[in-house]
């Protein structure tokens, strides 16, 4: 085989072969195969797209160029979830106690946050203690013993996406819905869980702006999922203004803990208790109207919240943290932003929140950046709320830096006028 002809085939819009696909992906990883034939191939894949077989196939052998997860050693149905990103995203704090209170086996591995705001890790990371590296044999027993472990990744998981995504970022082919859906999955497929639910956030604050297109790729990656043998499910899910009022490491962490307590806000809890009720019917605990009740109850009677200390505990974290969550330490500065006039909040430019929160230091803009884990935004007002001119709508936790950027940079993204806008928070399910 010749990459020349590999590439050659898919100028000419042929679908490729599972063994052509190999080729590519493994001599890539090897360095037998230079960028410029590879930047080559992936520009055509950019104009020509992928069949699903394609898509599939890539997933795959972009999962077998490393390391995987082999969970087969945690008893039951394992479950993950994998959200696009977005601005305030705690949902994982919140979901896996939550799934885990109610019998199933979350086993999962997260990220930290590049960009505008922290990952998952960053924000248990601000619980003091909490440690993110577990052996893998202690991360599957602590699974089969509380249902529950957040690691970070310490395998060598992907390589090949990992060179792949470099190269796309520096040959203007990110934006493919083949090359993004195999991405993502491929990462999920080596993390071993047997049913994944896919959080794919739309809007201006998330990866994909279009619901078309969010469609289109939500379709692709379950069906990916589906013919490696995996249960997939996706959500679409509204990215237009931050999820739930906080966005910031700590600030999320407590948000995260009155949500399971039953205090949370509601765009938060609807989408965890959506993505709950597919992971419980899929590791056939409930069929999803019974799941929903039974996630609700879990809140309701506080096993829930229990499991989040379970967790916390078992990794290191200290729990008088999530008994307390005023304990937290605060910003520095607690400095309001007011309403420059009177009216309806219309629309938010999400993705700016994010850089707001980035430059108090909630988010880390290198690899090995430094996270402030207190800083960050409590919105008191979100789209579609009446503001009266002076009205606080987001307090903005600053510590030594940032302040003027993120005000500056929050007062041109939060939009004021006469329009009651309606947010649809969950905007499509694909099975
Ligand atoms: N996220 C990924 O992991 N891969 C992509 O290609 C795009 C977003």
């Amino acid at each position: 085989m010749r990459m020349l002809d590999l590439i050659a085939k898919k100028r000419d819009n042929l679908p490729l072969s599972k063994e052509e696909i190999e080729f590519i992906v493994k001599g890539y990883t090897d360095e037998r195969i230079p960028d410029y034939q590879m930047s080559a191939f992936l520009m055509a894949v950019y104009f020509n797209g992928m069949t699903d077989q394609e898509s599939t196939d890539l997933a795959i052998s972009m999962m077998h160029s490393g390391d995987t997860f082999n969970l087969t050693d945690i008893q039951g149905i394992k479950v993950d979830k994998h959200s696009t990103g977005g601005v305030g995203d705690k949902v994982t704090l919140v979901l896996g106690p939550l799934v885990a209170a109610c019998g199933a086996k979350f086993a999962k591995m997260s990220g930290r946050g590049l960009g505008h705001t922290g990952g998952t890790l960053d924000k248990l990371e601000a619980i003091p203690g909490y440690n993110i590296v577990l052996e893998e044999s202690d991360f599957k027993d602590q699974v089969n013993k509380i249902g529950i472990a957040v690691i970070g990744q310490s395998k060598n998981i992907t390589p090949a996406d990992k060179k792949m995504y470099a190269l796309r970022d520096v040959t203007a082919t990110v934006p493919s819905i083949p090359l993004i859906a195999s991405s993502i999955m491929s990462k999920k497929l080596a993390s071993g869980a047997d049913a994944i639910c896919l959080d794919v956030k739309v809007g201006n604050g998330a990866f994909m702006t279009d619901l078309t297109e969010a469609k289109k790729l939500a379709t692709l990656m379950v069906q990916i999922g589906k013919l490696a043998g995996r249960s997939v499910k996706a959500i679409l899910t509204n990215m237009d203004e931050p999820l739930g009022f906080g966005v910031g490491n700590s600030i999320e962490v407590i948000e995260a803990i009155h949500t399971l307590k039953g205090n949370g806000p509601k765009d938060l809890e609807s989408v965890v208790l959506e993505i709950g009720s597919f992971l419980l019917e899929d590791a056939g605990i409930a069929n999803k109207e019974d799941a929903l009740v039974m996630l609700k109850e879990k809140i309701k009677n506080g096993e829930a919240f229990n499991k989040l200390v379970e967790l916390v505990e078992a990794q290191g974290g200290d729990v008088s943290y999530i008994h307390q969550p005023e304990k937290f330490e605060k910003a520095k500065n607690i400095v309001p932003l007011k309403a420059s006039k009177s009216g309806y909040i219309e629309s938010m430019t999400t993705i700016d929140i994010g850089i707001a929160a980035a430059y108090l230091g909630a988010g880390r803009e290198t690899v090995d950046g430094v996270i402030d884990p207190a800083v960050g935004l409590v919105f008191e007002k979100k789209i579609g709320d009446y503001v009266n001119e002076g009205d606080v709508i987001v307090l903005i936790h600053a510590n030594d830096k940032g302040l003027k950027e993120a005000m500056r940079t929050l007062e041109n993204a939060i939009h004021i006028g006469p329009k009651q806008n309606d947010v649809v928070l969950i905007e499509g399910v694909i099975v």
